[in-house]
């Protein structure tokens, strides 16, 4: 959220309380964003006065989210007070089910990472059970993790590469998956508390919105409209508007991978022909790229394992790798034109596996882009290759997570101290 948008919802409000949590909310999200400085800069960024903003920072210092040093004497004034976040009382756990691996990372306020746990599964030979049981397994060990840190957990996010529902919080559909109306949040929460003492919130989105939660950069005016691609078994996708993700009517919105761009094409785990993700996805790739005995297309093998060969050879310049990656990013970038046409975005970011074989796609996405978009300059989009690369939607699955901490650090103080602990 735009400190902007804080601003008008305090002064909106006429509860004390609830100004001084959001006051307190909107400091550390600055400094979350902006590194730590001088609580004179503090107040006049965050529009507050000195005064109020010290208050605060003392507040915030109390609860042991931030950490005030003395900054020398400017002048013959008194000293600077210099204000850092600190981030490691307290974390967000983001996890991801996705058809051929389950990740789960937990980052603290500041964003550095406690823990992190990647598996290859094959999704679609597991029942949901037995996928769900592998993912908490994770989330407990990430849970573990974050006790022995000293950190609260403030809550769990799974991201699914499907529709979930905003309202009800269940998966209504993950094609790729064979999954229909699965309650991911009850199953998750039930398995939990046979082995943590009090269990985090839990919540679930879809993977792609999550990843471009973690894609989001209040300092990049670029980023502030933008399309997300996020290149999994399918292709999961996400629309930035006016700097936030734009979920749709009920959360549905960016299955760009269903976008059917290829009438007499292949058939899609949706049932319908020729959908975009069955020339992207990895995989479209792995089939183009390899031959069906070929160790890389086997699921149980740990995904940045199977990337990191289809790099090497790629580096190594094998023919059928680079012909490979031509065409699904001429695919890329024909579909990536269809959105641009649409939205005119700031950037589109090569997300997910894509991101591990940027360097190889991004030219043949830019030379579409070139040739299929009306506005000159190909709209001015620029094509940026994601810095989390796979790792996006568990990231923003954390930030999520750690949402209500920053809406309101007041309630850090109502955290259970034993939410990470262990049976
Ligand atoms: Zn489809």
């Amino acid at each position: 959220m735009r400190d902007a948008d804080i601003t008008v919802r305090v002064s909106a409000t006429a509860d004390p309380a609830a100004v001084r949590s959001a006051r307190m909310g909107l400091l550390l999200r600055s400094l979350r964003d902006g590194g730590p400085r001088s609580r004179g800069r503090l107040a006049e960024e965050t529009g507050l006065t000195r005064t109020v903003a010290a208050g605060l920072v003392d507040e915030l210092a109390e609860l042991g989210l931030v950490s005030c040093e003395d900054a020398g004497r400017r002048g013959a004034g008194r000293p600077g007070v210099r204000v850092r976040l600190v981030g490691r009382s307290v974390c967000g756990v983001g996890a991801e089910i996705n058809v051929d691996h389950l990740a789960v990372v937990a980052l603290d306020l500041a964003g550095s990472v406690i823990a992190e746990f990647r598996l290859g599964i094959d999704g679609r030979s597991l029942p949901p059970e037995g996928v769900l049981a592998e993912l908490t397994g994770l989330v407990a060990d990430a849970l573990a993790e974050a006790r022995t840190a000293g950190a609260a957990v403030a809550g769990i996010t799974v991201g699914v590469a499907g529709l979930v529902d905003t309202a009800t919080q269940r998966v209504t559909l993950a094609p790729n998956l064979g999954w229909r109306e699965i309650d991911v949040v009850e199953d998750v929460r039930r398995r939990l508390a046979d082995v943590v003492v009090a269990v985090p919130p839990v919540r679930v989105a879809n993977e792609a919105t999550l990843a471009a939660t973690a894609e989001l950069d209040p300092a990049d005016a670029d980023r502030a409209d933008m399309v997300v691609l996020y290149g999994e078994v399918g292709l999961g996708g996400a629309v930035v508007s006016g700097g936030r993700v734009a979920p749709g009517r009920h959360g549905w919105a960016g299955e760009i991978g269903h976008l059917p761009v290829d009438p007499r094409g292949r058939l899609c785990g949706c049932g319908r022909t020729g959908c975009w993700e069955t020339v992207v996805g990895l995989r479209a790739l792995l089939e183009a790229a390899t031959d069906p005995d070929d160790p890389i297309r086997d699921p149980a093998l740990n995904l940045e394992e199977r990337l990191a060969t289809l790099v090497e050879r790629a580096r190594l310049a094998d023919g059928r790798t680079l012909a490979a990656l031509d065409e699904v990013g001429t695919w890329l970038g024909t579909g990536a034109a269809v959105l641009v046409n649409t939205l005119n975005p700031g950037t589109v970011v090569l997300g997910g596996y894509f991101a591990t074989l940027g360097e190889w796609l991004r030219p043949a996405v830019e030379a579409r882009l070139a040739a299929d978009v009306l506005a000159p300059r190909a709209g001015g989009t620029r094509v940026a290759i994601s810095a989390f690369g796979p790792t996006a939607a568990v990231r923003g699955g954390a930030l999520v997570s750690l949402e209500p901490v920053l809406s309101d650090p007041t309630a850090l103080a109502d955290l259970p101290e034993l939410h990470g602990g262990t049976r």
